[in-house]
């Protein structure tokens, strides 16, 4: 997802629009523990003021996670806008330095999808998970795991009777 800003940078026009459709890498996905990705639709403009570029980047589209406690599919929607200066050294963490007329989204979008994640991605906010004992599905049954789990001494006790 290369932006040509020769144009811009050579004064030949102050601005540039672009959008894109693009298509999640498998690399990057396994990286945030994804499992599939819609393909997202990125539009955005960069825009000339005085000797810098002012970025504006939309993203949109969707990514399937597994829920952290059920592991069933999970679909995220994932959207944001993201805006930064193209500077010719960076300063600051919303600069990005300008290496030659060419920009490559790919880097800004990863990283701004990466910022933007929920630290837990549940299916419920109440999922009760699976049992660790049997594997059941607890959000569609209940297993018997905890109820017969007999105290050991009991368990001696029992012992003595049989
Ligand atoms: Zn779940
Ligand atoms: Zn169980």
């Amino acid at each position: 997802m290369n932006l040509d800003l020769s144009k811009v940078i050579n004064g030949l026009q102050n601005q540039l629009e672009f959008s894109f459709d693009y298509q999640i890498s498998d690399a990057y996905l396994k990286s945030i523990k994804g499992v599939d990705a819609s393909v997202f639709k990125i539009v955005g403009e960069v825009r000339r003021i005085d000797d810098r570029y002012d970025l504006t980047l939309s993203y949109s589209g969707n990514m399937v996670f597994e829920c952290d406690r059920c592991l069933s599919k999970v679909t995220l929607d994932v959207e944001n806008s993201v805006e930064r200066l193209l500077v010719d050294s960076e300063e600051d963490q919303d600069e990005i330095p300008l290496k030659s007329t060419i920009l490559d989204l790919v880097p800004i979008l990863e990283e701004d999808i990466t910022l933007n994640l929920p630290v837990q991605i549940l299916c419920h906010p109440t999922c009760k998970g699976i049992c660790p004992n049997c594997g059941a599905d607890l959000n569609k049954e209940t297993c018997t795991c905890s109820e017969s789990k007999i105290d050991p001494r009991l368990e001696a006790l029992k012992n003595l009777f049989t």
